[in-house]
């Protein structure tokens, strides 16, 4: 299959998801992942209608944005150490992946370097999995509410990654909790913060995602195939 057909399965997949959940699939933006994809596969992707592009290593993107280009915007979707912060203020159009105050802070000083407001989404740990990344459910209030008196990074919304299940029906509450945890922090309307992207959803279980309110399904394999 090439990339612009499995683009295809994958638009039809949100379209019907969308329509399950009683949503506008027009609210689903994919991001496709660009991890250990070739420039020349993502410039394909790209040319295919992908008008937004996640990378999970600040170097690796730094590489690519530049042989790829930006005619599609580019999102950090990976953990991010703070000593990366200033490449990546440099590089993304937003990070999804901000999940302590120590990284907000450095990216904030690294954004008002480059004289920019940086769309940011706090990652959300909700299994608890020590392995994983993310600020803990009870914990992303504050981190919120901390975040939002930056002025120089903008809070777009939340962004979580199960574990894996085969099932991926199984995702179905963690993405529900996402959703719930959004809606509180929408109605603590904190100026300047707009809570209005829920970063789920991948290859295996992006329809579950869509179901449950997922604007931004981070989806890899299912558009570039199995990663080498
Ligand atoms: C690799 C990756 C994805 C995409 O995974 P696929 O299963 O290939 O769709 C999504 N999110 C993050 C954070 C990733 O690192």
């Amino acid at each position: 299959m090439s990339i612009a057909d499995n683009l295809k399965t994958v638009r039809t997949r949100i379209k019907a998801a969308a329509r399950k959940g009683g949503r506008d699939a027009g609210d689903v933006t994919i991001v496709a992942v660009t991890k250990t994809v070739a420039p020349e596969r993502i410039r394909e992707a790209v040319a295919s209608g992908v008008t937004c592009l996640g990378e999970n290593r600040v170097q690796e993107a730094h590489d690519k944005i530049a042989a790829v280009g930006r005619d599609a915007q580019w999102d950090l979707i990976g953990h991010l150490q703070t000593n990366k912060a200033s490449l990546a203020a440099t590089l993304f159009d937003r990070v999804h992946s901000v999940d302590s105050e120590r990284v907000a802070w450095a990216l904030d000083r690294a954004a008002r370097k480059e004289g920019r407001r940086l769309p940011v989404l706090l990652q959300v740990n909700l299994s608890g999995e020590e392995s994983k990344f993310g600020v803990e459910a009870g914990a992303t209030l504050d981190l919120l509410r901390s975040v939002a008196n930056l002025e120089h990074l903008a809070v777009e919304g939340l962004m979580t990654i199960p574990p894996y299940f085969e099932d991926p029906e199984k995702t179905r509450s963690f993405y529900r909790r996402l959703r719930e945890l959004r809606d509180e922090a929408a109605a603590l309307a904190l100026p300047g913060v707009a809570m209005t992207h829920l970063s789920m959803g991948m290859s295996h279980d992006y329809p579950v995602a869509v179901e449950e309110g997922a604007t931004l399904v981070r989806i890899g394999t299912a558009i570039f195939g199995q990663r080498a």
